[in-house]
């Protein structure tokens, strides 16, 4: 009978009222009408995707914090600074746009974000920053602005891989 195969239940792994197609929650993938062992092999599956998604975001925060950090830099060491008017606004507007990518990455797509950021970042640092004369220089070592580019693109990758796995696996 087709009522065996397909049938309406609440799943007890995501709780949504749904339809079971092999046995199976067709939301979560949860074996509804599977044995013991496979029920829990199935959320032993999503615990390790759980903590791996933990372990991956970790990356994604510290690219945030950068956002934050190359943010405030700019700005307080400027307004700090006894510089002119016109230097202080250049250091704020330089920072404001890194305060904001860090906002919008913390809530909505972070690894796209990263990408724009690090655009900017190159960008500021090596075409504007050729005219823009500031008494200060932030990151002129390389090795600061290969830091910065490798937090944002590690961070970039982490995010688009926890998307992933979160998607694969119905895990929020
Ligand atoms: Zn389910």
């Amino acid at each position: 009978m087709a009522a065996d195969v397909l049938s309406t239940q609440k799943c007890p792994h995501c709780h949504s009222k749904t339809l079971v197609l092999d046995k199976k929650c067709t939301e979560c993938g949860f074996p509804i009408e599977g044995s013991q062992s496979q029920q829990d092999t199935f959320l032993s599956k999503i615990k390790k995707a759980r903590k791996r998604v933990q372990e991956v975001q970790s990356f994604v925060k510290w690219a945030i914090s950068l956002l934050y950090f190359i943010g405030m830099l700019y700005i307080f060491i400027f307004l700090r600074l006894q510089v002119p008017w016109g230097a202080k606004w250049a250091g704020v507007m330089l920072g404001m746009p890194y305060i904001t990518l860090g906002i919008i990455a913390s809530r909505y797509k972070p690894s796209i974000i990263f990408m724009v950021a690090l655009a900017f970042y190159l960008f500021t640092e090596i075409v504007l920053l050729q005219y823009l004369h500031l008494p200060v220089s932030l990151f002129n070592q390389l090795w600061a602005k290969i830091t910065v580019a490798s937090i944002l693109i590690v961070g970039s990758i982490a995010a688009y891989y926890s998307d992933k796995l979160k998607q694969k696996t119905k895990i929020s």
